[in-house]
């Protein structure tokens, strides 16, 4: 029997992806011919005569650019949540392709200078703000990768790019290789009093292993952390913290090698950054950093830091002073010691919210949570999630749909539960993104993923109080990306959403597993089905903001020494531990000893995407307090946060507008103001007594 070649499923473009006929095999064909079509496109459109306009430019890109991202997205999920051999290699056979492409297209000259004349074009003012916005956009992605520079400039931009992709890389593989090459062999078992039985077994393996007596410790997190927050020994605390505290330094601590010696790397690092942003026309590289982020200056950021540092001060004192009063009087340590301060803030967690994770566990069945968090959807925002059908990749997945007055709009599938084949972490991705194409409205489909633990023993699944936080997380980075109504890809969505207000959607559902009205919703003993109790509740609560000043003014303190570092700071007449002593003066309440080497092992900044953007972090996090704050002010007057009103409202100023304006109007078209910082404070337990 002869059969004829049946169309590859992974180059269908419209509807849900096939899950069901999708295979490895089909990953390299179809995505070299969805390469090949969008460069043949790209290939005509730049060397075209005829002046660029949306649709006989931007348009043919996009549409051959979503085919081609449709189809790789699907297998790069696939190997994410089912990373078999074949997967895997199905997966990186392509990658080296792909990212190469995307990097050519980037650094396109003539694609720039296309998008420079319809920006310069009459017709330029005629687009809508969103496909201004997509121009603008490309401009500045252009720009920022050195476009503009004088032809006689590139060759040197391009070498600093290069330099510094090697030196973040080096600066990684040297705080690796200090953490491996470190080990402390205890020989006395009475030096291991305090440690959790597990980690005394992994230390007795890890010692066998390397073909010693006695038990081996090193700096790895699983080794690390349990000795600092646990062992009884000061000693065998010190110890450690030394080792830690000294990785990837000059410091002569007894195990580390000259080569490994961050110092000098973070020195040419920011040298090359502020030459960088020299050649751009920036002041030093914050401002560079800044340009595609929501907060408009390196002093607006300042400022905000300072504000939030000097009203949590206070409480990081308070903390502070509660944690030596506690480590004298009940375990006898004084002055309290840097590698006290995680076990004594252990032993007074305990004392003070002993509760057991275990307990609370059994009260979040997931049939009770998952319509919990549907209830606050619907609730929020008078829609219908419903169970849906279509192709999933694995047994476990389920498949709903969103509708508002039975109107379709959106869809997403949940993969709960952690699998071999699963990567680890939780994340929302997108399928489908939203867009008008010529038949209509494509609605969009996400991908939401955990790694909960599964059913056992025909009984549901029952999710920890951080599983179900998770949970709410994702599903707002979903909510954000279902409930858009924007109309073009590059901006539907969390598409094109500035980097430092992409968290806040997702931050904010997270407050909901904190209201007790919710709470006690979508809780059910698995035995009684009774709610969660109060009381157990309230302890929880109080758990979340032990030492939340001094976790505050920590964030800040790492938040500040970035943004001055890539400031006016010149790391060749300045030494970064003076800066760094310097920001701690103003903001700490802990002050490390001074052969502590944060910098050294400052990953974040020196080897991530994060230079100069550490203050996301607590960025996004006053964001999302003060949003739901609106919905405190409007809706506990009417007896529940779930305001349908206020729901109204987000949805249209943050959800449905996507990356089609900036972030700061979105977020000031929602509040009716700047965002303030008092929601988080108080969120955090820290308001003063009145
Ligand atoms: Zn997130």
């Amino acid at each position: 029997m002869t059969t004829t070649q049946a169309p590859s499923p992974l180059l269908e473009s419209i509807g849900l992806p096939r899950f069901d006929a999708i295979r490895p095999e089909h990953v390299e064909p179809a995505v070299r011919s969805l390469l090949e079509a969008l460069g043949a496109t790209v290939a005509r459109l730049q060397d075209d005569p005829a002046a660029p306009t949306w649709d006989n430019f931007v348009q043919p890109i996009e549409d051959d650019g979503e085919r081609l991202g449709r189809a790789w997205g699907v297998a790069a999920h696939m190997h994410s949540v089912m990373d078999t051999p074949e997967w895997r290699e199905a997966y990186n056979a392509m990658l080296p392709e792909v990212t190469r492409f995307y990097a050519e297209l980037g650094q396109n000259l003539k694609l720039f200078e296309k998008y420079k004349s319809i920006r310069n074009s009459a017709a330029f003012a005629g687009l809508s703000p969103a496909r201004q916005r997509i121009i603008e956009n490309e401009l500045r992605g252009f720009r920022l990768s050195g476009a503009e520079l004088p032809d006689d400039q590139k060759p040197r931009f391009q070498a600093i790019q290069e330099e510094m992709a090697g030196l973040g890389a080096k600066f990684s593989e040297n705080i690796l290789d200090a953490t491996n090459a470190y080990a402390h062999i205890v020989s006395v078992e009475s030096e291991l009093a305090g440690l959790p039985a597990d980690v005394i077994t992994a230390a007795r393996e890890a010692a066998e292993k390397a073909g010693v007596e006695g038990w081996k410790f090193g700096l790895k997190m699983p080794s690390y952390l349990p000795v600092l927050q646990y062992a009884d020994s000061r000693a065998l605390r010190e110890t450690l913290y030394r080792a830690y505290a000294t990785r990837a330094a000059e410091v002569d601590n007894g195990y580390s090698k000259p080569e490994w010696d961050n110092g000098p790397l973070i020195k040419q690092i920011l040298a090359l950054r502020a030459e960088e942003a020299r050649m751009l026309g920036y002041r030093h590289f914050a401002d560079v950093s800044l340009v595609p982020k929501m907060a408009d200056t390196p002093e607006q950021v300042l400022g905000f830091l300072r504000e939030l540092a000097a009203k949590a001060k206070p409480f990081a004192e308070r903390d502070l002073a509660e944690l030596q009063a506690f480590a004298k009087d009940e375990l006898g340590l004084a002055p309290l010691e840097p590698w006290d301060v995680a076990y004594v803030s252990e032993k007074l967690r305990i004392a003070r919210y002993a509760f057991s994770e275990q307990e609370v566990k059994e009260y979040f069945p997931e049939p009770k949570v998952l319509d919990g968090l549907f209830k606050v959807v619907e609730r929020l925002y008078q829609v219908r999630i419903q169970a849906d059908s279509g192709p999933v990749w694995h047994p476990d997945v389920r498949f709903f749909r969103i509708e508002r007055d039975g109107e379709l709009i959106g869809q997403f599938y949940l993969d709960l539960y952690a699998r071999d084949t699963k990567k680890g972490g939780a994340w929302m991705d997108s399928a489908i993104t939203r867009r008008r194409i010529p038949g209509g409205i494509e609605t969009p489909v996400a991908y939401l993923v955990c790694n909960f633990p599964g059913p056992v023993g025909g009984k549901p699944a029952t999710f920890s109080h951080d599983d179900v936080i998770t949970l709410f997380h994702e599903a707002g980075h979903g909510l954000h990306h279902l409930l858009t109504r924007v109309d073009d890809l590059a901006v539907s969505g969390i598409h094109g959403v500035e980097w430092d207000a992409v968290e806040l959607p997702s931050q904010f559902m997270e407050n909901f597993c904190w209201e007790w009205d919710v709470v006690r919703d979508m809780t059910a003993h698995m035995d009684t089905g009774a709610p969660l109790p109060r009381e157990l509740f309230d302890k929880m609560l109080a758990a979340k903001n032990f030492q939340s000043g001094m976790q505050t003014v920590r964030q800040l303190e790492f938040s500040l020494f970035d943004l001055l570092l890539h400031m006016d700071f010149d790391p060749a007449h300045q030494h970064v531990m003076d800066l760094l002593a310097e920001v701690r003066r103003e903001v700490a309440v802990l002050t490390p000893p001074e052969w502590h080497r944060f910098p050294n092992s400052f990953s974040h900044i020196f080897a991530g995407g994060y230079a100069a953007g550490y203050y996301s972090y607590k960025w996004a996090e006053v964001l999302s307090a003060d949003a739901f704050a609106a919905f405190e002010e409007s809706g506990r007057p009417k007896g529940s946060v779930l305001d349908a009103e206020t729901g109204e409202r987000f949805w249209n100023e943050i959800l449905a507008v996507g990356g089609s304006r900036p972030a700061l109007e979105s977020f000031k078209a929602f509040r009716g103001r700047e965002p303030q910082v008092d929601a988080l404070l108080r969120h955090s337990g820290m308001v003063a007594a009145s």
